[in-house]
């Protein structure tokens, strides 16, 4: 099966009257799979790797909302610019900045969320709340010069651990963060937050986005 159609269903009509925007985790699944959930209706999908975002953005329609999720290298920047919808995971002022430079090129703005780190594993990726200061602060002091970037909230990650009661307070924690955050910035909107093993979570904790693969599309090899 390309996709689980009654999976996508059942879930697309839960979050549909929670408000919450269902983002479809591709990664690793075929330009089908994709058309398949397309041809359904759904328009919003995730990828983390560019290279196999362009791949399938070359072959798919163009009314799709592509969501930029993995951890992005500085020097492929540029290859978004064209179409990416909404860039989920600036992890670093730095990568902000060169957004910025290539989107001011294209005259386009772009729509991002900042990745913070609230997972207690090394391994994930993501501002600390020191480095989400500096780089509020940096854009508060140089709106001008940044102004091709329009930052739209923040997406976040929990630990990979059977502990429910710490996933949710990852979650929480993030959630206040993000209501901190929101009365500096105006059209601060999106919280991304939960995937398929946690976004009920993540809803209840005040999700208003969440990026789901292997509930959709089967798990990944
Ligand atoms: C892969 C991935 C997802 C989807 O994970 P599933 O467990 O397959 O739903 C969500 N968010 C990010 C950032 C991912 O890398």
């Amino acid at each position: 099966m390309l996709v689980d159609t009654a999976t996508y269903a059942q879930i697309n009509a839960d979050l549909l009257q929670r408000r919450v925007t269902l983002v479809a985790v591709s990664k690793t699944k075929t330009a089908e799979q994709v058309k398949a959930l397309y041809d359904l209706g759904h328009r919003d999908f995730g990828e983390n790797y560019v290279q196999e975002l362009m791949d399938k953005q070359a072959a798919l329609p163009h009314d799709i909302r592509w969501h930029f999720i993995g951890h992005l290298q500085r020097n492929k920047v540029k290859k978004l610019i064209p179409f990416v919808y909404l860039i989920q995971s600036v992890d670093s002022l730095k990568l902000l900045k060169e957004i910025n430079k290539h989107a001011g090129r294209a005259e386009k703005v772009i729509h991002c969320l900042l990745q913070v780190h609230i997972a207690t594993e090394e391994t994930k990726f993501g501002l600390d709340e020191t480095e989400l200061a500096e780089l509020l602060g940096h854009l508060a002091a140089n709106e001008k010069e940044m102004k091709w970037v329009s930052i739209k909230g923040l997406m976040g990650m929990a630990s990979l651990t059977g502990d429910m009661a710490r996933v949710r307070n990852e979650f929480r924690r993030l959630k206040a963060i993000f209501e901190r955050v929101r009365t500096q910035i105006s059209g601060f909107t999106i919280l991304s937050m939960g995937m398929s093993g946690d976004y009920r979570i993540a809803i209840e904790e005040g999700s208003n986005l969440v990026r789901i693969g292997t509930l959709l599309f089967g798990e990944r090899s």
